[in-house]
């Protein structure tokens, strides 16, 4: 029982785990990766989440070297070999092995790596009273120089907002996009709650399209309240009733300051509170949602 490596083919201890320096993806971060939870045993949307791995890679032209059923099957035989009911499995598809220079066509062969290990949350005390966050001065990469909706190896933009973060003491920065409307969090996706309707920036506003932000936008729904993707601008947040992210990691999480100032009551509220409830029930349940696939 512990954390367990899948490396093209094969699956080892972490600690033998290891690739070469001269990996592409290590080199100029020229990969692509998904953040995936196991709940109870069970992949929680593995299928939506192969399908941004396989969208990110074609978006950057590296081709997968293995289908989604043999990619799903490793992922699942790296899962048991950890003996982990509650996982994280980060899967990433590196440009592979080349020499020092960018040419891609240096590299013959993609590598696929899965690692199959636990994942750190935020404390439950943060879930009861929300998160203080702060805006980035950093903006989201633009989509026109290297999209976000593209899950590349190369975190250095989200690196850099959340550099500010710490500095400032908070756990997740907000970030805006080239044109000063809310793109998203450093791993999370932002909602903002005005009456009955729920807001988030369309991906055209320079976001990772999140599997967490997908499932939370069908629960709204199902909670009869309307869901709508908008530009945001900092002011949508500052005068929200309620503030919240979503990620494969934090699940639902309430915002409840942002940049110094509170966040509607300044303690989370009541359609966060629900959506995080449905959303736990979810994962926990095993519902349609949990299923592998
Ligand atoms: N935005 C960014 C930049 C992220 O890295 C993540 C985490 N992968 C998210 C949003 C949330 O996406 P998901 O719900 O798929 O984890």
């Amino acid at each position: 029982m512990g954390r367990k490596v899948y490396i093209d083919g094969k699956i080892m201890d972490d600690t033998e785990a290891k690739i070469s320096v001269f990996d592409h993806c290590f080199l100029y971060g020229d990969g692509v990766f998904e953040g995936i939870r196991a709940y109870s045993g069970r992949v929680f949307k593995l299928g939506e989440h192969l399908e941004r791995l396989f969208r990110s890679a074609k978006a950057i032209s590296l081709e997968v070297p293995m289908s989604r059923e043999d990619l799903a099957a490793a992922i699942d035989k790296t899962l048991q070999a950890s003996g982990l009911r509650d996982a994280y499995i980060r899967v990433v598809v590196s440009r592979g092995v080349g020499d020092l220079g960018l040419d891609p066509r240096k590299c013959p062969k993609p590598s696929v790596v899965i690692i199959v290990g636990t994942i750190e949350l935020y404390p439950e005390e943060l879930y009861e009273n929300g998160l203080a966050i702060i805006t980035a001065s950093t903006r989201r990469t633009p989509p026109d120089a290297l999209n976000p909706r593209i899950k590349s190896c190369n975190y250095l933009n989200n690196i850099l907002a959340k550099i500010e973060g710490i500095r400032a003491g908070v756990m997740e920065v907000l970030m805006l996009n080239q044109w000063g409307r809310v793109a998203e969090c450093t791993g999370d996706n932002v909602f903002r709650v005005s009456g009955r309707v729920v807001e988030t920036p369309p991906p055209e506003a320079g976001i990772l399209e999140g599997i967490t932000r997908g499932v939370v936008m069908e629960l709204v729904r199902d909670a009869g309240l309307a869901v709508r993707e908008r530009d945001l601008t900092l002011y949508d947040l500052y005068s929200a009733e309620e503030v919240f992210i979503t990620g494969t990691a934090a699940e639902v999480i309430a915002v409840t300051k942002i940049d110094g100032r509170p966040v509607g009551s300044g303690k989370p509220g009541p359609v966060t509170s629900d959506l995080r409830a449905r959303f736990r029930k979810l994962v926990t349940s095993g519902g349609p949602g949990a299923k592998t696939g």
